[in-house]
């Protein structure tokens, strides 16, 4: 009978040879699910001794794992902004940058006069405008999550429902970008936030497994990978009170374009942040300081 440290030890390996990343933290997040602990708690019982009835599905997940599933889809969640969100292949995976966006909009929506109407284009998964609506609290007047997938909807609802939180505070429904009804309805707004399809067509093929598992509509931004970025942007002062945000979430090498994209829309006043890698990631715009 095989350890707790010998099965992380052996599934490690298994899952390296595969060219599986973060082999050792996949395998341990595997296994705490299996043995419905957290992850931390492994390392408290090294010598607890495995059986089959929790080898045989941990076999399954590391299977699927050496074929580069998603993390995240085995687990089928996804730990966003200290929150813990649904996760499939509805909708794209929530990454760590992407919390980034989410901190720099609350600060700054934080310093505007509540109560505030949000709206988050491409909500996916829920987690940008869900994490918003649970961090502002009674400052949001209303949040919008829109999006053209209704697999991505249903999901951003489920969130929604997870999350304890009311729709009425917030509205999940379909629009392709702006165009939708609801969007309408809700305008104008003080922010609004996407982390929109960005990825250049031509580089989508090229892309780690893993990312390949996301819904292919919510990476693909067309040939330069801007096309719904600059539609976005594009019908953004028609719906953006004139104090008001946008914050959007960007690949590597946009950010500038971008800004100058705002800038042609009479969003004069730009700022780019980077990641935690240092990578301009982010592109705020708003009309004139507020
Ligand atoms: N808003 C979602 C996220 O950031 C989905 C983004 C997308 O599908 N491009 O995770």
């Amino acid at each position: 009978m095989k350890s707790v440290l010998e099965t992380i030890q052996s599934g490690t390996d298994y899952l390296e040879a595969r060219d599986v990343p973060e082999a050792r933290l996949s395998m341990e997040h595997m296994l705490a699910k299996v043995l419905e602990c957290k992850r931390m708690d492994l390392y408290l019982m090294f010598d607890r001794p495995l059986g089959e009835v929790e080898l045989t599905p941990l076999r399954d997940l590391l299977k699927k794992r050496g074929q580069r599933v998603p993390l995240q889809h085995l687990l089928g969640t996804v730990e966003f902004c200290g929150r813990e969100f649904g996760c499939d292949e509805r909708g794209l995976i929530a990454r760590s940058e992407t919390e980034e966006l989410v901190i720099e909009a609350v600060r700054r929506a934080k310093e505007m006069s509540a109560p505030l109407r949000v709206l988050d284009i491409g909500t996916g998964s829920g987690v940008i405008g869900l994490s918003l609506a649970a961090e502002l609290g009674d400052l949001a007047e209303v949040v919008v999550l829109v999006d053209k997938s209704a697999d991505a909807l249903a999901l951003a609802s489920e969130n929604r429902e997870r999350l304890g939180l009311s729709a009425e505070q917030v509205v999940v429904g379909e629009s392709d970008l702006l165009s939708g009804d609801i969007v309408a309805k809700f305008a104008p707004y003080d922010v609004i936030v996407s982390n929109p399809p960005y990825i250049p067509s031509g580089e989508i093929a090229g892309l780690q497994a893993e990312v390949q598992a996301d819904p292919v509509m919510a990476l693909d931004g067309g040939a330069d990978g801007l096309d719904l970025v600059r539609s976005i942007l594009a019908s953004t002062p028609a719906v953006l009170k004139p104090h008001g945000f946008i914050g959007f979430e960007l690949g590597a090498g946009q950010a500038n374009e971008v800004a100058e994209i705002a800038h042609h829309h009479g969003l004069a006043e730009t700022t780019i942040l980077g990641d935690m890698a240092g990578i301009d990631r982010f592109v705020f715009a708003s009309r004139s300081k507020s």
